[in-house]
């Protein structure tokens, strides 16, 4: 662990002992405004994550990400495979979120919205703490031989473990499936549903590998967004900084009391990390601005009767006091997302509820008939329409020419079709007559229907005189 570390440039992980074996950390708890807010945001986001799947909007759930149906529902608006467009939008707003999120403020994702810091410090870090007791009950009770006490608290923590695991993997699947589906899944036999079973069941496992023991290292090594970060990083990120112009020389390491700084060297700070960091080394990969240790030494400037903040959010010292928000990079950021989100209002505001479409009759151009005295000419066309929400509709069919006179014209269309279940998709044989004497000369002409709230120009062809 990194209290074994010297303050000063290193060249391994801090949870890499020197033989290379994993050094388990055991971070302490700690109270404080940041700790406060941040069971807040926890509490709020795993109450959201929990209940969202519940929640349906005309029967349809407000989330959901059906991919074999390729239909998916984000708060409400539905995309099919069709939207891929809108898909674009709103994965590149996220990308370009995270990136301007964090060329303002660092890690910020990491330490207070990313589900493994959410699940692991809210609700894991409890448990384990709950059962095993503090961090350094826990230390001794790994390093303790084997004993029943030892073993009914492992297993009293893994089975609470699992009970959680559960009822996230479930919830988790409910966003690919609806929650309908879990259901049938959770009160059938796993047979009946062994596909999604098996689903939960590596999901679970890998959870519980995950929150259970690789922990930290999945932020430190695997995170693909915390392996770029850095480059999102320039000196006016504001990131969580201990100040070594105010904490320097530390006790320990000043000559004497009159010259020490602020920093008491309590190592508090160290203690709270769940990253096993020494934040005094300065900004470090491993930090995922979780604020602990700011809490932790703001707690200790109280007792020491010195100004909280000697870890604080900052940027860089070397951007001096002129701390510059509207930088370059900001505002590129900015513009795309702007841009993204613009065409995102655009993409959903101009798309069709009902998308149709009209084809003529791939057979004869037209076809006559004989009624009363006149002859008739008919064309056969066909209407493609596709309902993409999520309620029925029907739609109506009508000549949309006011300056002609369609009169005696005849628009057969059978009725019985032109009523449309949510997302259905019809193709609709129909003909249009024209008396012959309608016709203009060259027997050609554009006219207009008007489908739902569409109307559409099509061709009439008849003989030429
Ligand atoms: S908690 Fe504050 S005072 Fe204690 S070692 Fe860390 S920086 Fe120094
Ligand atoms: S250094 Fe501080 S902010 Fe960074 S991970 Fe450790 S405790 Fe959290």
């Amino acid at each position: 662990m990194s209290t074994k570390e010297p303050d000063s440039f290193r060249d391994k992980l801090s949870m890499i002992e020197e033989d290379g074996h994993r050094a388990t950390i055991y971070p302490a708890s700690v109270k404080g405004r940041f700790r406060n807010y941040r069971s807040l945001l926890q509490a709020f986001l795993i109450l959201l994550y929990l209940i969202l799947p519940w929640i349906k909007i005309n029967n349809v759930p407000v989330l959901l990400l059906d991919l074999p149906a390729r239909h998916f529902v984000v708060f409400g608006v539905e995309f099919w495979a069709h939207d891929a467009p809108l898909i674009f939008f709103i994965l590149g707003i996220a990308t370009v979120g995270m990136a301007l999120a964090t060329a303002v403020f660092g890690r910020i994702w990491c330490g207070w919205s990313c589900p493994q810091t959410v699940f692991l410090d809210g609700i894991f870090y409890r448990i384990e703490a709950f059962i095993e007791g503090n961090h350094h009950q826990r230390k001794a009770l790994d390093k303790a031989p084997l004993s029943f006490n030892k073993v009914l608290k492992k297993i009293t923590k893994w089975l609470a473990f699992i009970a959680v695991t559960l009822i996230i993997t479930h919830t988790f699947l409910a966003y690919f499936t609806g929650m309908d589906h879990v259901l049938k899944i959770v009160t059938q036999s796993p047979m009946a549903h062994w596909t999604s079973f098996l689903v939960v069941y590596i999901l679970s496992a890998l959870f519980l590998f995950d929150i259970g023991w690789f922990r930290e290292q999945f932020c430190v090594i695997m995170c693909p967004y915390g392996r770029f970060q850095s480059v999102l990083y320039d000196k006016n990120t504001i990131t969580v900084q201990y100040d070594q112009s105010r904490g320097e020389p530390r006790k320990g390491v000043a000559a004497d009391e009159a010259s020490q700084g602020d920093c008491v060297s309590c190592k508090r700070c160290v203690q709270v990390c769940p990253t096993g960091i020494d934040i005094r080394n300065g900004v470090q990969m491993e930090c995922i601005a979780c604020t602990a240790c700011i809490d932790a030494c703001d707690e200790i400037m109280d007792k020491v009767n010195k100004p909280r903040g000697l870890i604080r959010y900052m940027p860089s010292l070397d951007a001096g006091k002129n701390v510059k928000i509207l930088r370059p990079r900001v505002l590129v950021y900015s513009t795309v997302l702007i841009a993204l989100f613009s065409g995102l209002i655009y993409a959903v505001s101009s798309r069709k509820n009902i998308d149709i479409q009209i084809l003529r009759s791939a057979d004869v151009p037209y076809f006559s008939k004989t009624q009363g005295t006149e002859e008739i000419i008919v064309n056969s066309y066909r209407l493609h329409v596709k309902n993409h929400t999520s309620s029925p509709a029907s739609i109506t069919v009508t000549f949309n020419d006011p300056s002609m006179d369609t009169s005696n014209w005849v628009l057969q269309v059978p009725a019985s079709l032109l009523a449309l279940n949510s997302h259905e998709f019809k193709m609709i044989p129909f003909l249009i007559e024209v008396p012959k004497s309608k016709l203009p000369l060259g027997g050609k002409f554009k006219l207009h229907l008007k489908v739902a709230d569409e109307t559409k120009e099509i061709s009439f062809v008849g003989p030429e005189h």
